[in-house]
């Protein structure tokens, strides 16, 4: 294993003595912070500029020793012999990048007029992974908002929602992230959030149901105090995903 930290890199004087792993730099980083970085967790903040890249590197060497074990022919099968670098890029910089990478910017705009009718953005197509066996979860996501104190751009729901997606979850947990997210960027007075998917764990392997998916919703704020506006939420979305002509 040679992935280890560039000199020039290296900040901490007994990161670069330790000779650790790039790996094992930014988890004693964490860990040092007390901070949780299970598979949903969002842990940019603790990869400095270019550590990524040597972290490429050492995923990389670990997946070549996976195929290794599942005996594969890594040397001569000319199918494999660059798929250990293809899967760790893969990994850090798309189907996990919301684990690895800054949340895309988003600008909020002071909410002016005082907008204090319900809308909802959907479907917006979210592809995760489960957390047990790391196969996809694709689905679509409905957000409903009653404005609050700020507004954002309605495509900036899509990139938060890839952004959040783009990581290994559960669904149930996903949903709550999202919407943790969704709260801190345009404090609404109301949110809702409905995800439908299908999850390749089922259909894949394990009971390989190939038309089952999950559903489910969190309801926040006015939207949970108030059943009307649930409802209405419901009723918004349920339009939205029978007619998607307009
Ligand atoms: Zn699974």
């Amino acid at each position: 294993m040679t992935s280890t930290l560039p000199n020039d890199n290296i900040k901490n004087i007994d990161e670069k003595i330790t000779n650790k792993l790039v790996s094992e730099i930014i988890r004693d980083r964490i860990k040092s912070k007390g901070t949780r970085f299970s598979a949903n967790d969002n842990i940019a903040d603790f990869i400095n500029p270019g550590e990524l890249k040597v972290l490429e590197k050492e995923v990389a060497s670990r997946i070549k020793d996976l195929l290794k074990s599942l005996v594969i022919d890594v040397d001569n099968d000319h199918n494999t012999q660059e798929t250990a670098e293809r899967v760790s890029k893969m990994y850090l910089n798309e189907v996990f990048k919301g684990r690895y990478h800054e949340q895309p910017k988003v600008t909020s705009f002071p909410n002016d007029k005082n907008l204090d009718e319900i809308y909802t953005v959907g479907p917006i197509t979210v592809r995760s992974a489960c957390s047990h066996h790391l196969v996809p979860i694709l689905g679509e996501c409905w957000i409903g908002i009653k404005p609050g104190s700020k507004v954002i751009g309605l495509s900036k729901f899509a990139r938060v929602a890839d952004w959040v997606f783009s990581r290994p979850h559960i669904q149930e947990e996903a949903v709550m992230i999202l919407a943790d997210e969704i709260e801190k960027l345009c404090e609404p007075k109301g949110l809702g959030i409905i995800v439908k998917a299908q999850h390749y764990c089922m259909k894949w392997r394990g009971v390989k149901e190939p038309n089952t998916s999950m559903i489910n919703s969190v309801v926040r704020g006015d939207f949970r105090h108030d059943i009307s506006l649930k409802q209405e939420f419901f009723e918004l979305v349920r339009q939205q995903s029978s007619n998607n002509n307009y």
